[in-house]
């Protein structure tokens, strides 16, 4: 055996018998830091290390466990966890019911043999055209968001033979090449152009231009295949669009025959307290993609959900889309269990309530420090607190990580920031976020002047 191999193999079974480790002595500890800044330097991104500190907080720290809906760095300190994976951790962190549906799982069988029926893909599907609204009826399970989106916009054109597309601007439907083609955030594009052909972006929140790009598309017979947007956008701010939006566009798609795609990756699931959000606008989606907290918060699974008729072609050819990982048993299992936990222990209506309590106190906050805090915004536990510039929403980002509180930036600012903690989160969790967050502010409205 090479030299180089034998220090892998030893290498390698540190880190086994670190992962193995229920405590951490002193020493470890500063070690894992050292040498998960030294790899992130070396191995991953250098950027990581700068990027992340100019966005909310200085990151250097490096995280380790978690559970219900608080996360602890390696040194212990324990942090309330408002940014909740960018809308995983629905369920809280390692939810019991989630951990032991994978365990048992994992203990029978791990992945499919991918030519049998696996019989957890089928029950999935099968709970899930029971959630979903109206006639959803078929589910193709992949491992990520952008997958959902990549299947979602395939079988618009597969089943509608049309080739264009309208999305929204601010809109954010992941990074792959097609869902790139429907984000509409430039800085992400740029590199990449040329994109899919087809798309157009309209604003965000207006019916009449959405029916303005449809009727043009159609005036130079270009088609439109589908209209995909979120119900409320995520990455673009947490933005709620007007509440006749989604019934109009709905109407619209309808009279010009274009497919309605609902990207629910991040209001799916009960964030924004309804099982999906397109519910609380009894608007049913051609198609609805889901990925984020589908998993339970422990396992990466997305899905794309339709009616019969969309899947016809799939049907005729099963393989005309496939993915080797997407739909494995671990992943089901959790899902699975997910959905068990979030209806028995009526997550959706917690989120709805323990979001009216935190949007309250907030606006409170805003009142409280008007220099700082320009808006509140949001439904359940999808929240937005814009700031007066990004300066301030950094400022007060850095100040709840230093005591104790993760919130989320958007990609690349701080103006806005999200609060998406766990369904779970408590009344008095949510009372130290709002007192924490008050004492942030009472310091960072001093440097507003
Ligand atoms: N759609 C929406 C609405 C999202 O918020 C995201 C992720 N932020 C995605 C798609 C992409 O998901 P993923 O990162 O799992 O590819």
């Amino acid at each position: 055996m090479t030299d180089k191999y034998a220090q892998v193999i030893q290498e390698s079974q540190l880190y086994l018998d670190l992962i193995a480790k229920k405590e951490l002595t002193q020493e470890e500890k500063d070690w894992v830091v050292k040498s998960t800044v030294e790899a992130f330097r070396d191995h991953v991104n250098p950027g990581f290390l700068e990027y992340r500190k100019s966005v909310s907080t200085d990151y250097t720290s490096v995280e380790w466990s978690d559970s219900g809906s608080t996360f602890t760095d390696v040194y212990g300190k324990e942090y309330i966890d408002c940014l909740g994976g960018f809308g995983i951790y629905n369920v809280g962190h390692r939810h019991p019911k989630v951990i032991e549906a994978v365990i048992n799982q994992l203990q029978r069988q791990a992945l499919h043999s991918q030519e049998l029926l696996d019989p957890l893909r089928g029950f999935l599907a099968k709970l899930l055209a029971q959630i979903t609204p109206g006639d959803l009826q078929y589910a193709f399970f992949v491992n990520s968001g952008t997958e959902s989106v990549e299947g979602a916009l395939k079988f618009a054109r597969m089943y509608t033979g049309r080739r264009s597309f309208i999305a929204t601007t601010r809109g954010f439907h992941g990074k792959s090449l097609g869902s790139l083609s429907a984000t509409a955030k430039g800085v992400f594009r740029q590199p990449f152009l040329p994109l899919i052909p087809g798309f157009h972006h309209v604003p965000y929140g207006s019916a009449d231009a959405i029916e303005m790009m449809l009727e043009s598309c159609a005036f130079i017979g270009e088609d439109v295949a589908a209209v995909i947007l979120e119900p409320i956008q995520g990455e673009g701010g947490v933005i709620v669009p007007p509440d006749d939006y989604l019934p109009r566009v709905r109407e619209l798609c309808d009279k010009y025959g274009a497919l309605l795609i609902l990207d629910e990756v991040q209001t799916g699931m009960g964030r924004t307290g309804k099982m999906f959000c397109c519910e609380h606008y009894n608007v049913v989606p051609d198609i609805l993609c889901l990925a984020k907290a589908f998993g339970g918060g422990v396992m990466p699974i997305g899905a794309f959900v339709s009616r019969r008729e969309i899947w016809e072609k799939l049907i005729d050819n099963p393989i005309l889309h496939s993915t080797t990982f997407g739909g494995n048993p671990v992943c089901c299992a959790a899902a699975i269990a997910n959905i068990n936990v979030l209806l028995s222990e009526n997550l959706p209506q917690r989120a709805a309530e323990a979001g009216a309590y935190m949007i309250g106190k907030l606006k409170e906050l805003a009142a409280k420090y008007p220099t700082v805090v320009m808006e509140v915004r949001g439904k359940g536990l999808m929240i937005g607190i814009e700031f007066v510039n990004n300066e301030l929403g950094y400022a007060v980002a850095k100040g709840l990580f230093d005591n104790g509180v993760l919130v989320a930036g958007t990609y690349i600012n701080s103006k806005s920031i999200r609060i998406e903690p766990p369904l779970t989160i408590t009344r008095e969790q949510q009372d130290q976020v709002i007192e924490r967050l008050d004492k942030v502010l009472a310091v960072v409205s001093k440097m507003a002047g």
